[in-house]
């Protein structure tokens, strides 16, 4: 497969993952969400590698009031004027591709994740914890995972700078069964595109902080120190009062997965949390 231009039709290193898992039969079945202007040629490409798609009755437009990082969007006819993207269902059996279809159709979470072969659960935790008011269950993760130190395998945060290995939220970031999952994913990013396995590494080996509706800001070069955490360097999409707050103090204190020291500041809540992939 041609690596370079897959990327670019994709256009994002996600979504090439998620393509890769899915031609080397990793993955059962997997939802693309593909720009209206790139449809024609996505077909051509998924049809060319012997995929079968099904393609969603509705377009999905993002939400601009809730910010960047609420991972908000809504449903919009097909022929809406406006611009969106279409979900296409993606496998190898044309069966399971409609089920996916189906599913995502009426909602069925649990469904849905089954048939994309999500752990079981995982998809249990997001049918309990997904809402059209909280979409963005990382920090609904980290309340359900013990401890604040995990593997770096499970992390999601990263996903907001295009790298995750997973394409579910893990119903704890010690779910057994995402980890080998995602194991499974690094595995086939390293035999087909060993250089964007490279890239993805130093983004899930990280610490984390992580606020609901900001996203999470990367603690680079990260080394722990009893509760201490120091760090080389912070990478945030947004550059809010705790992104600079970390940035000049490059060190904090964990009291707590939801409460750490930083400058003498204490940031604490069940909107705040930490966490380190290792
Ligand atoms: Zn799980």
């Amino acid at each position: 497969m041609d690596i370079p231009y897959t990327l670019s039709l994709l256009g994002s290193r996600i979504k090439l993952l998620e393509v890769l898992a899915l031609i080397d039969g990793v993955k059962p079945a997997g939802r693309i969400l593909c720009p209206e202007g790139k449809l024609r040629d996505t077909l051509a490409f998924l049809d060319g590698q012997g995929m079968a798609v099904e393609e969603s009755p509705f377009k999905v437009l993002k939400d601009p009031s809730q910010g960047a990082y609420a991972d908000r969007s809504f449903r919009a006819g097909r022929y809406d004027s406006r611009n969106g993207h279409v979900c296409l269902y993606v496998s190898k059996d044309s069966g399971r591709a409609t089920e996916a279809r189906d599913s995502e159709d009426r909602r069925d979470h649990r469904g849905f994740g089954l048939a994309l072969g999500y752990p079981e659960c995982c998809c249990a935790f997001f049918e309990e914890h997904f809402s059209a008011s909280n979409t963005d269950l990382t920090l609904d993760t980290l309340e359900h995972s013990e401890g604040h130190v995990f593997p770096c395998y499970s992390t999601v945060a990263a996903r907001h700078f295009d790298a995750s290995l997973l394409s579910h939220f893990p119903c704890s970031f010690r779910c057994a069964e995402s980890v080998a999952l995602a194991q499974k994913h690094l595995n086939v990013l390293e035999k087909h595109a060993p250089e964007i396995a490279a890239a993805f590494m130093p983004l899930l080996r990280t610490g984390v902080v992580y606020a609901r509706g900001d996203g999470p800001i990367l603690l680079k070069g990260h080394r722990q120190e009893g509760s201490l955490i120091s760090f080389d360097e912070v990478v945030a999409g947004r550059a809010t009062k705790l992104y600079y707050l970390l940035s000049r103090e490059k060190q904090l204190r964990v009291e707590g997965k939801n409460r750490i020291v930083v400058g003498g500041e204490v940031i604490e809540g069940k909107d705040r949390g930490v966490m380190v992939f290792q």
